[in-house]
């Protein structure tokens, strides 16, 4: 071969490199290039066959290409295969005419090595693609959530994300529809539905699903009111004809990006839809909310309580406060409830502030437990001072009464603490099901049995009814706080008509009857109107600590 052969042969590894290599794949110069190339080497056609599995191969059922082919391509001329390592299988062959003559040991190295180029690149076109569909897709064929990320990536970079709206959305009652028009149906549901808001939403933006009939995407907010109206309910066919239609709603959070907006990483947006999301789903049907900061402090806040929970309640930074009981006649201290404050930072925080986020899981038990415990120490304590002591009652979350074991672990408690039985009362609420009621009377009844006090706290709220007074063999009534009559109502107001008769039909069956929010001498002169003995209430003390409450032990009366 001659030198000018030879140059042109490096010329070609050269750019068929330069343009396979390079990023952004140029398709015209890549063919042109390989025009030249046949067209060099007397070459009549380039096929690529690609096969992503060996099974794929062995049927025959792969993808074919040909960039090159003048129509004359008769015989094989070389042909190569090469397997990559994710076991895709490529296969190169070049024809040439009949009568193509004899080429030389060099000529034909030269030509396999720059098919070898070609091939092994198509095979990595081709794997990326493949890797795009797994990679970007779920097995239903729906865009994922990597594909969401990119999205976010290639838009942020380009500061395209400005101003747009994301959202995150659950479709509501989606397993109600898959039992009334079957799985498959339901499937088709969420494909077109899918669909519709893909369309909808066009190629400015994105919608990916996370998983079941969750998804989430970004779009423009141009769109916001044709989206959200998918959102709140749209009528998806699930037939060719679209004759068979089922309506569709989703619980949606939603997030509107500032302008301009910096994204620092997609966690940002995705915390704020899903916290809104969920949000959404404690809602009615097809409602969308819109993530405002203060949704962030709550989150934060939630998460801060559970992660500190356990080591503030081995640390003893939760403290017993007691709320003394006043009998209205005598004005003589009877009793006390505790209540519980959480000791944090060098500040007193309030139970509201942490126990609904306890009642979420069961550790709201271990903190009843602790309160109980330090209750029993205390009075184990006052009782060796030669104090006289007082009955205590501790408030039990409703969340125990799933523990078969309640009983036996309240019982180990006090008698751990050596405490006789009569100084502890155990406050409830009441409850909504049927199956908790039974619970419930089990409870109490073995409390009864061991002589501990119990009290049902709160009542009047709620689900109050009177199979609750009726069938449950409690001790005391306590009357909430939302009940006692405020100064200024009518003496005949129904507030005032019913806290008369809740009081009587306590005391008529034989309850004792606590009222708790007695804040004012006025209310105090109702309860005494009424006959009612014992008030808990700010009118006398607001929840104290238990140096404070010593002292109103130590003492007893309080004074006119
Ligand atoms: P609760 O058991 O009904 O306790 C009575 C609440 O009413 C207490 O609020 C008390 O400070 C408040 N209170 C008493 N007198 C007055 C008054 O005159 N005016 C007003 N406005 N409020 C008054 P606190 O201590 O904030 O406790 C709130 C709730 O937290 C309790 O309601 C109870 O349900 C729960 N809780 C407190 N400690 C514990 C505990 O150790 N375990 C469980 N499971 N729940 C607890
Ligand atoms: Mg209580
Ligand atoms: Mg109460």
């Amino acid at each position: 071969m001659t030198d000018e052969n030879n140059e042109k042969y490096i010329y070609y590894i050269n750019r068929l490199i330069g343009i396979t290599e390079r990023e952004g794949f140029d398709r015209n110069e890549y063919c042109s290039l390989i025009s030249e190339i046949c067209e060099h080497y007397r070459l009549a056609k380039g096929v690529t066959e690609f096969y992503p599995t060996a099974m794929m191969e062995k049927m025959k059922n792969g993808e074919i290409f040909c960039d090159y082919d003048n129509g004359r391509g008769e015989k094989v001329l070389l042909s190569i295969r090469i397997i990559s390592k994710a076991r895709a299988r490529i296969i190169g062959t070049l024809y040439v005419e009949t009568d193509d003559p004899e080429r030389s040991a060099e000529e034909l190295e030269q030509i396999e090595t720059l098919l070898r180029i070609v091939v092994g690149f198509v095979a990595r076109m081709r794997l990326l693609r493949i890797m795009e569909e797994f990679g970007f897709h779920d097995m239903d064929g729906f865009q994922s959530f990597r594909a969401f990320i990119r999205y976010l990536e290639t838009e942020g970079a380009e500061n395209r994300l400005g101003g747009k709206i994301a959202f995150h959305f659950d479709i509501q009652n989606f397993t109600i529809v898959n039992q009334e028009i079957g799985r498959q149906n339901g499937d088709k549901v969420l494909k077109n539905y899918y669909n519709m808001i893909k369309d909808t939403i066009g190629e400015t933006g994105i919608i990916v699903r996370l998983g079941g009939d969750k998804f989430i995407g970004v779009f423009d907010r141009a769109l916001k009111r044709e989206v959200f109206e998918l959102f709140t309910g749209a009528m998806v066919p699930y037939d060719e004809k679209g004759e068979k239609r089922v309506k569709v709603a989703s619980a949606t959070g939603v997030f509107m990006l500032p302008d301009p907006f910096m994204l620092r990483s997609p966690g940002d947006i995705m915390d704020k839809i899903i916290m809104a999301g969920n949000k959404a789903k404690r809602q009615s049907d097809g409602s969308i909310i819109i993530y405002e900061d203060r949704m962030k402090a709550e989150n934060d806040h939630v998460k801060k309580v559970m992660t500190d929970f356990r080591k503030a309640l081995l640390d003893e930074e939760f403290l017993v406060y007691y709320q003394p009981k006043v009998d209205v006649f005598t004005r003589k201290l009877v009793g006390a409830e505790a209540l519980c404050r959480w000791q944090r930072n060098g500040s007193i925080v309030p139970p509201m502030e942490f126990i609904p986020i306890l009642e979420m899981n069961s550790d709201i038990c271990d903190l009843d437990f602790y309160m109980l415990d330090h209750v029993c120490k205390d009075i184990r304590r006052w009782l060796d001072e030669g104090r006289e002591a007082v009955r205590i009652s501790v408030n039990m979350s409703r969340k125990h009464l799933v523990d078969v074991d309640l009983l036996e672990h309240i019982m180990n408690i006090i008698d751990r603490n050596n405490v006789p039985h009569e100084y502890i009362e155990i406050e409830l609420t009441e409850t909504t099901t049927d199956v908790m009621f039974r619970d419930l009377k089990r409870v109490v009844s073995g409390l009864q049995d061991q002589g501990v006090w119990t009290a049902v706290d709160d009542f009047g709220i709620g689900y109050s009814s009177l199979n609750l007074i009726r069938d449950i063999p409690w001790n005391v009534l306590k009357v909430d706080k939302s009940f006692v009559p405020k100064d200024d109502e009518e003496e005949d107001s129904i507030a005032k008509l019913m806290f008369r008769h809740v009081i009587s039909l306590a005391r008529d069956i034989g309850l004792e009857c606590v009222v708790e929010g007695v804040e004012t001498i006025d209310q105090l002169d109702v309860l005494r109107e009424n006959n009612c003995s014992i008030a808990q209430g700010f009118f006398f003390d607001r929840p104290l600590p238990v140096r404070d409450f010593e002292f109103r032990l130590d003492h007893k009366v309080y004074p006119e």
